[in-house]
């Protein structure tokens, strides 16, 4: 595991604190607290585990608060190390919860599902690991791994924000949408100090995951909304980049440019591995360059490696590119 980084004086009333992300190799989420006239706000919370919310009520006294202080929370997207100890904090604290409608509305399914019949949810994995087939001894262990992860309920926010300007006390904060990584994912400009806050959209050194989970409707292209979100940076070149994982960073078109050269190779892999015939999505994943072989990613991380080929898959066939043969397995083939 790496080392926690300290607690920083980004720039003048910002700062980050690193939450632990407990037994996993992303290591911590980056939350940032932003002071202003009315008192702090934050910029997501971190995962819901004892550890975390002891290492973010710490990081906060550390920035010169408490969490009885704050006055807000803007969740960059619903992902568990983002959005889980919101809850928490405003029961600490009586602030707002604020995230993106498209956000909310898988919130609301998730905690439909854990509340009725988990059950439901499991099924659907199962089905959709069946559809690309996937053997069954495979479908069995990524589904069993799934059950015993029982994550708590996730909370829901108090408030919609989408494109739009912010004043938290003497601060502005301009919200951009940039759906990819999730649909509603959320990235944030701080104009009075050149700072941009990227959530998971833009990493330093991580490709952010964008993946097709079978819950989308099927005109669903996360892959084209995430291609189209970075190029929504690209007239920003602020002075550091935020990221929640990871360090801070310089250069956003540069970054941007290799990103969507990274997704153009797959897509190129991808239509490749399909020259000689058609294949079904699994056959597929084992095409591709992973960055170990098949047989040694850990069984939940095959699930999001499918996700991934099928976001591939779908922006290609947006494009016309490729055709979906529906069936048990569906075949994906060149157009
Ligand atoms: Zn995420
Ligand atoms: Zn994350």
């Amino acid at each position: 595991m790496r080392p926690l980084p300290p607690v920083e004086k980004v720039a003048g009333g910002v700062f980050s604190v690193p939450v632990v992300v407990p037994d996993n190799p992303i290591g911590w989420t980056q939350v940032y607290v932003l002071e202003s006239s009315a008192g702090p706000y934050l910029v997501d919370t971190g995962w819901n585990a004892p550890s975390a919310w002891d290492g973010l009520l710490a990081g906060l006294v550390e920035c010169g608060t408490s969490v009885e202080e704050v006055q807000g929370v803007l969740i960059t997207h619903h992902h568990p190390d983002h959005l889980g100890l919101a809850g928490r904090v405003r029961d600490a604290s009586g602030c707002w919860v604020g995230m993106h409608a498209a956000d909310t509305a898988l919130v609301e399914r998730h905690r439909e599902l854990l509340l009725d019949d988990p059950e439901v949810m499991h099924a659907e994995t199962q089905r959709l690991l069946e559809e690309a087939d996937a053997g069954r001894c495979e479908i069995d262990e990524i589904v069993g791994a799934a059950r015993g992860l029982a994550l708590p309920l996730p909370p829901l926010p108090d408030r919609h924000v989408g494109s739009e300007t912010l004043r938290l006390g003497d601060r502005v904060v301009r919200t951009m949408h940039t759906p990819g990584h999730t649909p509603g994912h959320l990235c944030l400009y701080l104009e009075d100090v050149d700072l941009l806050l990227t959530g998971d959209h833009l990493l330093s050194t991580i490709s952010s995951h964008v993946g097709v989970y079978g819950f989308e409707d099927a005109s669903a292209d996360p892959l084209g909304d995430y291609l189209s979100s970075l190029r929504l940076l690209q007239d920003h070149e602020p002075t550091e980049i935020l990221p929640a994982h990871r360090g801070r960073f310089h250069g956003v078109r540069d970054r941007v440019e290799e990103l969507v050269a990274h997704h153009e190779e797959r897509l190129a892999e991808l239509k490749n591995a399909l020259a000689d015939g058609p294949l079904t999505p699994w056959q597929l994943c084992h095409r591709m360059t992973w960055n170990r072989s098949w047989d040694e990613i850990p069984i939940l991380m095959r699930r999001a490696a499918l996700a991934e080929v099928l976001a591939h898959v779908r922006r290609l066939e947006r494009e016309g590119l490729v055709t979906v043969l529906p069936g048990m397995p569906t075949q994906v083939r060149l157009a």
